[in-house]
């Protein structure tokens, strides 16, 4: 942290800082300036409580200069993570396809999207057996069921299984089941949840709240790691922002952003960010361009009829031409 005094800040005033930095068990070094002095605190571990600080007469602001995240950062661990789950690695060179429907309706429509999307090329199949929705009328999924038929899809096809916990409630049941489990936008700031996660063996897709900043998707990644997981995968799956014209405004910088400062892999969301299926190719192929690590995207044979987001569902041809579009990317 950084304790920045006013222009006209008495050496009294600089030397009280120190003092009380000195109390707070750390040491300060005053770095004088061409206007102003910083006051550099170091020996700190972890977060400081600075609100006493920055009331110290002659402080003008405080700034935190060593992130608050430790472990999901870059400067702990500089290699990349890869998250190998046998025949699929996410985080190597080539973007992970995860592909299905929002929701697990039945083992009939499971299984034929599975096939479908396993055919265009997808390794993941996705589909929530547990949905968390915005209405309580709204259908909440099949529960242990959908399980079950991920299950099936699995042994059917030999792809990898993504569903989503959405309560400590349902977590270790859906460990049971699936290959990673998914952490849905609603809950990226449910800290019982993540701690739970943290315990898991299970790789976790994290995905970004909608209101939530990049340093607060990294704080929920660093509960779940600070919990002895570290198979984390970070997903964009778009913000709110005034624009109307997409659901939710997909941030692409949120992927450089996130690999600047962390080791994680980051997979984007054009599904929900985008809401409408005509945007999902050209959001799918900027974020590869920008980097992603893969792409989670909905699917459906019958979108008109699906059953939640049917809206933002691909067509199965449609999730083709994506595979098509994206291998012309050549990364
Ligand atoms: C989902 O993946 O179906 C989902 C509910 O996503 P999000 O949490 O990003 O809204
Ligand atoms: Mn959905």
């Amino acid at each position: 942290m950084l304790v920045i005094m006013k222009n006209d800040a008495t050496d009294e005033q600089i030397q009280e800082v120190i003092l009380h930095i000195e109390r707070l068990g750390y040491r300060g070094i005053p770095i004088p300036g061409a206007s102003r002095t910083a006051v550099c605190v170091i020996g700190n571990q972890g977060i400081i409580e600075d609100s006493q600080l920055a009331s110290l007469h002659g402080v003008k602001e405080t700034l935190r200069v060593t992130k608050p995240y430790k472990l999901v950062s870059r400067e702990t661990h500089p290699q990349p993570t890869k998250i190998d789950l046998g025949p699929v690695v996410i985080g190597q060179n080539k973007p992970v396809i995860m592909a299905g429907p929002c929701a697990v309706e039945s083992e009939k429509q499971a299984l034929i999207i599975a096939e479908s999307v396993k055919q265009a090329g997808a390794q993941i199949y996705r589909g929530g057996a547990y949905k968390p929705r915005t209405s309580p009328y709204s259908f909440q999924g099949l529960g242990e069921d959908g399980l079950r038929i991920l299950s099936k899809v699995r042994q059917e096809t030999g792809l990898l299984i993504v569903t989503e916990a959405t309560d400590i409630s349902n977590i270790e049941l859906v460990e049971q089941y699936t290959d990673i489990i998914q952490i849905g936008a609603r809950n990226m700031q449910n800290y019982a949840l993540l701690k739970k996660a943290g315990q898991t063996d299970r790789p976790i897709l994290l995905k970004r709240g909608f209101a939530a900043t990049i340093e607060e998707l990294l704080m929920s990644a660093e509960y779940i790691m600070s919990e002895g997981n570290g198979k984390i995968v970070l997903c964009e799956r778009g913000i709110r922002t005034f624009a109307d014209n997409t659901r939710n405004t997909l941030d692409i910088s949120a992927i450089p952003s996130v690999k600047e400062v962390s080791h994680l892999p980051v997979l984007v969301d054009p599904s929900h960010a985008a809401g409408r299926r005509e945007f999902v190719i050209p959001l799918s192929k900027a974020a590869i361009a920008a980097g992603a690590d893969g792409l989670i995207v909905e699917v459906h044979y019958d979108p008109v009829h699906a059953v939640s987001d049917g809206r933002q569902s691909l067509y199965l041809e449609q999730f083709q031409s994506l595979m098509i579009e994206i291998a012309k990317l050549n990364i």
